[in-house]
């Protein structure tokens, strides 16, 4: 579970001080919040895998927090709160929180709920898998949705954008030429010219990668085509 970064959002001081103190002891980088405004502020910008996210804060609840990450993201969120009803639960599981521990609870058992969260959410992925995550979620991709994240974040993706990324996709690491790739991603009607590929190439890098100088997901085999390198 090392490297995996946790947003606690909690506004009572001394609870947020214990779960961050188990949370660094079991490894993991820990970024406080104690208001639901900074929880959005730091999720836009910081590298998050999983929040913890109590129910009431100051500013913006965290049912509105939730709420507005699951517009555009589906990272795991496990909700506090102090509420025991039943019903509080279930809403806060229909707002999109993963899980939910109700105050007063052992961090122990917070700590363990992270963990199993994570593994559930960060799988190892094969190229059969219908969700592909590369580097520790950095980026994943969703074949049967045809839906392309970003740190957790939904990008904009043309549909034929997503075609050829799934033709490199099928076996990564090996060299396709654009013929190729034209061929399996746009079918043998296509009307284009194959430099086109290098459009689409270059357009779907401006979005994946970290630096689409120095791409680490679609590499140019120079003389021979594209492969898939995020394996
Ligand atoms: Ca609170």
């Amino acid at each position: 579970m090392e490297n995996k970064t946790i947003l606690l959002v909690e506004d009572e001081e001394n609870i947020s001080n214990v779960i961050k103190a188990y949370l660094i002891k079991e490894g993991f980088n820990v970024i406080t919040a104690e208001n639901g405004l900074k929880a959005l502020e730091l999720f836009n910008n910081e590298k998050i895998h999983l929040i913890i996210l109590d129910l009431m804060l100051p500013k913006l609840s965290g049912e509105k927090v939730c709420t507005t990450i699951r517009a555009t993201s589906d990272i795991p969120i496990i909700m506090l709160t102090a509420k025991v009803d039943e019903d509080d639960k279930i809403e806060g599981l229909s707002i999109g929180a993963d899980d939910y521990v109700t105050k007063p609870f052992s961090p122990r058992e917070l700590v363990s709920r992270v963990i199993a969260l994570l593994r559930r959410s960060y799988r190892e992925s094969s190229p059969l898998a219908e969700k592909l995550i590369f580097n520790d979620g950095d980026l994943e991709i969703n074949m049967n949705k045809m839906i392309v994240k970003k740190r957790g974040k939904i990008l904009p993706i043309t549909p034929n954008e997503f075609k050829l990324l799934a033709s490199l996709l099928t076996n990564p690491g090996q060299v396709f030429s654009r013929d190729q790739l034209i061929e399996m991603s746009f079918g043998y009607d296509y009307n284009g010219y194959n430099r086109t590929i290098d459009t689409y190439v270059k357009n779907i890098r401006l979005k994946i990668e970290n630096n689409p100088k120095k791409p680490q997901y679609i590499i140019t085999v120079y003389g021979a085509g594209y492969k898939f390198g995020g394996m």
